[in-house]
Order: C-alpha cells, then structure tokens, then sequence
C-alpha cells in the first residue's frame, strides 16, 4: 500500500486546489485559509466549479453542508448537483452561493428556547480552514450553523470565536517579546480516542447497548483487567484488521491516524492521531468517531463510544492535549532555550495556570455528560477536581521564581526572567503522573477528564476563551511596563503565588487528595447536576462577553440544552431498565424459580429435603420481587420529574431521586444473573460481551 498516495485523497486540500483553481483564485483562497478571514465572495464560484468537478469525478453525486449542532454528533442534508436542461436532461451544477451558505430548518436541533424569538431557518456558512471532503458519494463542506438572528446554534461557531480570542491576545503578548514576523497564532490539539469493540451479534442482543450505548445491567465477569495483560496486549486478528481498514479509510480522508493500542479493559482499545489546528481537530475527531462505527460494521464488529459501557471495568475516556503554535511553526509550550524564549515559554505556561484555577467550572463542566459522570471521581479516571500537574522539576523552579530563591538545579543564584535562560527541563519526568485530570507533558497540556464519545469542541472553547481572557491581562499589564523584564518577572511570580493552589503532583485518586482539595477550596462537582448550573455563573458570563465567544442567552440556552440532555439520557436508560427488568429478567428468573420449585416438590415427594433448594429459591424470589417493585418506584419518579419544574431542578431530581433507585435495581438484577442457570438468563453477560472478539 503506498500511504503518502492514498493520503488526503477523498480531501479538497491545499494540492488539490493549487492543481485546479486559477492562479489568482487560489493566491486568494490561500490567503483567507492562513488569515481566518471571509471568503471572498467573487472566487466563490469559481471554487465551488472546481470543487465539484473535483468531487464528481470521484463519483460524488451530492454535496452536503457538514455541521456540528448542539446533539454532539455531526448533522448533514444531501443536495444532488443536478441541474435540469432544457431538452430534458441535467447536468451537474454547484454555485458559489451554495458553497458558502446553506440553508436548514433548525427547529429539530436542541436550541435552548432560543428558538422561539426567531424563525425556524437555520444558516450553515463553510468555514475554509477545515477542507472539504468526500464520503460515501458526498461533498461535505464544514460549516458553522446559526440561526435567522445570527445566534449561534451549533459547536463549531464558538470554537472559531475561541480561537480567533486566542489568537488576538497571544499575537500581544509575541509582540511583547519583539515578534513581529508572527502573522497567527492557533491552539492546536492531539485528540486521543479509546473506545470498544465487540462482536456485532452481542450488541444487538442487548437492548441496553442498542438503545442507551451502555449495559444497565451486568455483572462482573470472573475475569476482567486484574491481570493486565490487554494494555498493550499483542492485538487479536479481528481487531487488527479493523484497525488496519481503519487506518486506511482515515488517512483517505486526510486524518493524521499514528498510534494504535490495545488498553486497560478486555475489549478496549485507544487510537492517537497526530495533532493539529484545533477546529480541523474537532471535525476530524468527529469524522474518526463516526468511520470507527461504520468500518467496525464492516467487520461484523460494533465500536462502543460510550464512556462507560460497563460496569466495574474502565470506562473510555479522551485526551485532549493541547498546545499552542504559530504560523512559523513555533509551539508556545516549548521551553526553549534563550532567554526570552524562556521569559515567553513561563509567562504562556503561568497563563494556562491560571487560567485553568480561574475558570475551573468552566473545564469541569465542559466534560459533564450522563455518560461521564459514571468515570470522574471513579477510581479509574480523573477525579472531578480539576488540578494540575507540572512535574517536580518545573514545581522547584515556578517556586524558586516565586520567592526569590535559588533553584538547585542551577546552582547559581536567583533566577531573573527575561534575563538569562532557564535550566533545561528534563522532558522524561514530566510525563509520569497518569491520575492528573491536567497535566504538563513537556510542551503540552493534557486535558484528561473528557468523556469518550465527547466532541473536543466544547472544553476546547473553555481552554481557548480562558487562556485568551488571561493573556489579555497579561498585555495589558506587560504593554505598559517601564521595564519589561522587571515587569514580567513580577507578573510571573505573582501568577505562580496566587494560582498554585491549582497545581497538585501527587496521585488525583487517593481520599487524601480529596480533602486536601477542598482545604485549599478547589470545586468539587460530582455530577451534572452539580457542574452545569455553574455555566451561567456571573463570572463565567463576564469572560464570555470580554471575549464575544458567547453572549448571555448563548450561555443560557447552552446550559438549559446540557441539562435537558442530562435528563432525557437518563430518561431512556430508566425506560430501558424498566422494559428489560419486566420483559426480560423478571418473566427469566420466574420461569428458572418454577423449574426450580418444581424440582424441590419432586424432591420432597421422594422424601429428600434440600436447603439450597430452599435458600435459592427465597433468595431469587425476594431479588425479583425487589426489581419489580424499583421498576415501578423508578417508574413513578419518572411522572414527578415532570413536575420538579425547569432544567435545574429537573437534572437534581434525577440525580438525587431516580439514579440511586436505578442503582438499586441494577444491584438487584446482577445479583440474581449471579444465581440463575446460564440457560435461562435473557442476554449475554459481560463475559460472553467482554470475550466476544478472538
Ligand atoms: P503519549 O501521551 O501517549 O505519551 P504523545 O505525547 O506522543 O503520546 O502524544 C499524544 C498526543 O499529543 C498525540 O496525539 C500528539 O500528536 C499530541 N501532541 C503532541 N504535541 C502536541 C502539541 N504541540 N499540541 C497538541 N497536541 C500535541
Ligand atoms: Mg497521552
């Protein structure tokens, strides 16, 4: 297979446009690619001529515009390009209009209320730094959605306004440093996706899996990860294939695939793609997730995304790590090693501290989702305290700097930023502490607490706006200095010295930790209905309005749509449980306790007495009994959660009232799958699930 061939071949890219646009109509286009500026709207036919050219000699039929709604998912209406003739034919036509702008209804996306002051039509407009695409016969254009009154409707729009706040505030503080030659600055992300895989034949004999994406019932399986021996494990020929046919379909569509592993949990497995700018990252994150499902079907397989498809096994998370470049090529979270590279690499590294103590509600509740709250705070994933890891050897200088002190590592009196170069950091210790939900990798951040299925968008536009808003701080300071260097390194420590409480190296799992936590009063928010409502705090609304990537009622809807999700996921999964725990286990256990009664009476007859016989029996029917009865508890919570009025308190009720019922009746059903023969239990375990794929 020749890869650099077959690379970016379904993809409307840089070499693509150069070989088939006017030289003039690409020098433009280009220009708009690298400045994040509007497409002009003169070559805008041109491009959509030689777009579609491009796409129907690849056997394209339809174009579509690709955008990124509330739902978390990708949404996309087909539009054929044919065009009628006058003799009755038609030929293949794409105008300039089409390709800029599309029109939608939008009244079938979440919208917050939003929708109710504006009309339905929703507008989708390309955004042509993330190209264009074909899949399975179609044009995809990425593109940000809004609405009629230019309220933003979708995950793509804000992530843009993050960026571009981003960019305007780190171009500052570059000119700061005497850099002028810099043009842009991007944030830049690897996204890191784990995810299952099980045979197709399980899933579909599971309502749970097929409606909910998780198994609300199950036991633990006999073995499960104690052995660790799947992490890295030598990958199953099944599996292999899938990820090879993967790799190839991805790397058509231009997505960077490079690393590939089995994980923790039997079934699980992890895909690295090589980082970039953050929007294409996002789209292309997205278009991972949905070819992982589509080439598993091809394999007789099904990709679980969910964050915890079971119980007591490790859930699937993703890595967000995250950096920022310039357009010359330079990370920003580099240490370097002049002085001034070393002055500019601290003042970013204590922007990010900063950021991240600052607006810790806004991180932490841009991972919050039904799904995840199963995986922070469990032992496994990072706690739902947000904290930083920075390495001991960055620590000793952060505080060296703080106080004025001598680092050791230098051996040579104080450090003065901007002065003189830093001591080299050791890149190798900077990546040892797996439990930070935040760490320091060397010249990145990793962002650990976003769920599996998760878009990058949403914790992308909480690292970009806050980092933004402190780097806005930052120059305002710095702009007006006497003396720079003295300036900056009082900026610096003074960051170090009232956000280091942020900073944690020790292990995020223990109890310890926990309480330590709150003594130094970090937000500990355990569920969605703790996180969410800290959305539209008076803060949070400030820092979205300094940065115009929200406003108020963006916020406000935003909020009420996360909530309303919240509710409606664990609406479905209670329905579920219900219409499994009576249609399935309780009609299965029933007919293995006539079996069994039955044999206890023949027993008797033949004047042998048995206590197990006995035992079982009472124990199953009482378990039975006791789902029965969660059935109709949860069933009745279902009708009051109706009444708890509005999204806030509707998330609480479910949380407070409904989960812990739910629990209950789990509890209940694993405990008898325990007990009951084999035969009669009405879907596979984890066992059968879990060891599906040879
Ligand atoms: P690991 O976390 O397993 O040690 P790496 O550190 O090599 O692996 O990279 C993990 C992810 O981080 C990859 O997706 C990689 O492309 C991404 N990454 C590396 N450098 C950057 C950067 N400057 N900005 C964003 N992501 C990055
Ligand atoms: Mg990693």
């Amino acid at each position: 297979m020749n890869v650099p061939e077959i690379f970016g071949e379904n993809v409307f890219n840089l070499k693509v446009m150069q070989e088939r646009l006017p030289k003039e109509a690409f020098r433009s286009l280009k220009k708009t690619i690298d400045e994040g500026r509007l497409l002009d709207a003169k070559i805008a036919g041109i491009v959509a001529n030689a777009m579609k050219d491009w796409a129907v000699e690849k056997g394209a039929t339809h174009f579509t515009h690709w955008f990124q709604p509330m739902t978390g998912i990708t949404a996309e209406k087909h539009d054929s390009f044919i065009s009628p003739t006058k003799d009755g034919r038609v030929i293949m036509e794409f105008s300039g209009k089409e390709l800029v702008v599309g029109e939608t209804d939008a009244s079938s996306f979440p919208n917050g209320g939003m929708r109710a002051t504006f009309e339905a039509r929703g507008y989708t407009a390309w955004d042509p730094t993330s190209f264009a695409f074909i899949k399975d016969g179609t044009l995809c254009i990425p593109t940000a959605f809004f609405s009629y009154s230019g309220e933003v409707l979708d995950k793509k729009t804000p992530l843009l306004k993050s960026m571009e706040a981003l960019n305007a505030q780190a171009l500052r503080i570059l000119r700061l440093f005497g850099n002028h030659s810099v043009k842009r600055v991007y944030p830049t992300v690897g996204a890191e996706q784990e995810y299952f895989l099980i045979d197709r034949k399980m899933y579909d004999a599971r309502r749970d899996l097929v409606f909910t994406g998780r198994t609300l019932f199950g036991a633990k399986p006999p073995k499960g990860q104690e052995m660790e021996d799947h992490y890295y494990g030598p990958i199953k020929k099944r599996v292999s294939d899938f990820m090879r046919d993967l790799d190839v379909e991805l790397w058509k569509l231009g997505i960077l695939a490079k690393t590939k592993h089995n994980e923790v949990a039997p079934s699980q497995h992890e895909l690295a793609p090589i980082f970039t700018v953050t929007n294409v990252a996002s789209d292309q994150n997205q278009l991972m997730m949905e070819t992982m499902k589509k080439v598993a079907g091809k394999h007789g397989l099904y990709c679980l995304l969910h964050e915890k498809p079971f119980a007591g096994v490790n859930g699937s998370g993703k890595h967000n790590n995250w950096s920022m470049s310039t357009d010359t090529g330079t990370n920003l979270l580099d240490p370097g090693n002049t002085p001034a590279e070393n002055g500019q690499f601290m003042l970013f590294l204590v922007a990010v501290i900063k950021a991240v103590d600052e607006y810790q509600n806004l991180l932490r509740l841009s991972v919050a989702s039904a799904g995840n709250d199963h995986r922070l705070g469990g032992n496994e994933a990072p706690p739902a305290i947000v904290s930083m890891f920075i390495g001991d050897e960055l620590a000793e200088i952060l505080d060296a700097l703080e106080k004025d002190k001598t680092y050791k590592g230098r051996g040579k009196g104080v450090i003065k930023l901007g002065v003189e170069a830093l001591p080299e950091l050791p890149k190798d210790t900077t990546d040892r502490n797996r439990t930070s939900p935040f760490a320091f990798t060397g010249n990145k951040f990793e962002f650990r607490m976003l769920g599996s299925a998760f878009s990058i968008a949403g914790p992308n536009i909480m690292i970009n706006t806050a980092v933004a808003d402190v780097l806005r701080g930052f120059a305002d300071e710095l702009e007006g200095a006497k003396d720079f260097n003295a300036a900056l390194h009082d900026l610096v420590a003074r960051t170090i010295k009232e956000h280091k409480r942020i900073i944690f190296n020790g292990n995020n799992y223990t109890e310890e930790w926990t309480k330590e936590a709150h003594r130094r009063g970090l937000s500990d928010l355990r569920s969605c209905a703790d996180a969410l409502p800290h959305f539209a705090d008076q803060k949070n609304l400030e820092l979205f309005a300094r940065t115009k990537v929200f406003t108020e009622r963006e916020v406000r809807s935003r909020m009420e749509i996360m909530l309303d999700n919240y509710c409606k996921v664990l609406t479905i999964e209670a329905l579920t449980m219900i219409e499994m725990g009576r249609k399935l286990i309780y009609p299965a256990v029933d007919e293995y306790l006539s079996e069994l009664c039955a044999a206890a009476y023949r027993k008797e007859q033949m004047g042998v007495s048995s206590e197990c016989d006995r035992a079982l029996i009472a124990k199953l029917s009482a378990d039975n009994d006791a789902l029965y009865r969660c059935a109709a508890e949860i069933e009745n919570l279902l009708a009051q959660s109706k009444e708890a009025g509005g999204a806030e308190h509707t998330a609480r009720f479910f949380a407070d009232k409904i989960i812990p019922v739910m629990r209950e009746m789990r509890a209940n059903a694993d405990e008898m799958e325990q007990n009951t023969a084999k035969k009669y239990w009405p879907f596979p375990t984890y066992g059968d699930i879990l060891f599906s794929v040879s």
